[in-house]
């Protein structure tokens, strides 16, 4: 018999790909130039030469079973030992290569965290909104329960009420993402310091651990602001970390799961990750890309262009009468719709040839999220779009 939940995930397309899919067939019809597709987190920076030049180089010289046969499971060792080294120096926090697991991504390593540390039905997974869509999909793997914190407006920072209100006995985690996906806000090292405080004391009255895991794929995508390391807050923490945003190298599936020695029960939670990923049946991380990225670390593609078309599209937008939330980072920008009805918002737009996803999935409902990791022209372009849309909501 098919598992219909599995049915359900394979068949019913995502928003943000329903919009895509739209944005291909308009283009097909009008050209691509007049379709403002601002649906998908994609980088448009091209990876640095020096990921091609390191890819090249290794499948010169290494032996041809090693450069694509399997690693260990948890990673190639000497990968691992060059990222403890660039977290160590870049975060000043002890790290070690027996701590790091390497991932296909961070949706792998979230997936693979969040079942590490689940095991019943009824154990709880804290999400704040608006949160990464897919979160709901790796909690439900995991077949554990998603509670969802209602969002803190208009700044969009932790809602320290209701997540204090959310902790049960039955919570096992909490995924942050910090710059955050859809909204962009960093969470200050005030609110990590807070964050730390009010789960030790929430570990303490229920006398279990409450892991924090730390979504990271825009760590190195920021406006000024510094991304606190996370552990530093809280011992309990379990950091997951994706190359696809800051190196421009989404489908190449890299990323890693850091275990801090200091984190409860640490050398068990490690092994349990490494059994989470074989029971997914990751097998290893793509190892080409393990060895490319372990002599590529600190690297990033040139991000400058998300600065200039933050501040570009948030001017823009301001402008013209738009509410947004100024993003710290990541390419995202989250603009309240002109209705309350975001989805409808987001419909009407589509008649501008703009494409805008509505905020109700990601738990922010009101809002829309526009992925300027698109070409600084194309966001000039919009103007008039966006103007258009303003209009017919005055009319
Ligand atoms: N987490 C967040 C917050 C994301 O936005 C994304 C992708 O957009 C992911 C995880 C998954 O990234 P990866 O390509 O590393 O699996």
């Amino acid at each position: 018999m098919i598992n219909e939940r599995m049915y359900e995930l394979g068949s019913k397309r995502s928003v943000i790909r329903e919009l895509f899919e739209f944005g291909r067939k308009r283009a097909a019809e009008i050209g691509e130039e007049n379709v403002f597709d601002f649906s998908i987190g994609n980088p448009n920076v091209p990876a640095p030469d020096e990921i091609n030049a390191t890819a090249e180089k290794l499948l010169d010289t290494l032996p041809s079973p090693a450069a694509h046969g399997y690693t260990s499971a948890q990673g190639d060792a000497d990968v691992r030992s060059s990222i403890a080294s660039y977290i160590e120096q870049a975060f000043s926090f002890p790290a070690r290569a027996s701590e790091l697991y390497l991932t296909v991504g961070a949706a792998a390593a979230v997936t693979i965290s969040v079942r590490a540390v689940t095991s019943s039905p009824d154990d709880e997974v804290i999400v704040l909104a608006p949160f990464f869509t897919e979160y709901s999909v790796f909690v439900g793997n995991a077949g554990a329960k998603l509670i969802v914190v209602p969002p803190k407006k208009p700044g969009f920072g932790i809602n320290f009420e209701g997540l204090e209100k959310a902790i049960t006995a039955n919570t096992r985690a909490l995924i942050i993402d910090s710059p955050n996906n859809p909204t962009g806000v960093i969470y200050t090292e005030d609110e990590l310091k807070r964050l730390g405080r009010l789960l030790t004391e929430k570990e303490k009255e229920f006398g279990g651990a409450i892991y924090l895991i730390s979504d990271e794929p825009y760590r190195d995508i920021t406006y000024g602001k510094v991304v606190p390391y996370v552990p530093k807050y809280y011992p309990d923490t379990i950091v997951c970390y994706s190359y696809s945003k800051s190196l421009s190298l989404p489908g190449e599936r890299i990323g890693y799961i850091f275990v801090p020695s200091q984190t409860y029960d640490a050398p068990k939670l490690y092994a349990a990750v490494a059994g989470a990923g074989r029971s997914m049946g990751y097998v290893c991380a793509p190892s080409l890309f393990q060895k490319v990225i372990g002599k590529c670390q600190g690297l990033t593609s040139d991000l400058s262009v998300y600065r200039t078309n933050r501040d570009l599209l948030l001017g823009m937008l301001r402008e013209i009468g738009y509410e947004c939330v100024e993003p710290d980072g990541a390419f995202y920008l989250f603009v309240k719709a002109l209705e309350d009805d975001a989805c409808a918002f987001s419909e009407r737009a589509k008649k501008f040839d703009l494409l805008l996803v509505p905020g109700d999935d990601f738990g922010g409902p009101g809002y829309v999220r526009i992925a300027y990791c698109t070409s600084t022209d194309k966001i000039r372009r919009s103007r008039g779009a966006f103007e258009k849309l303003f209009a017919d909501y005055r009319k």
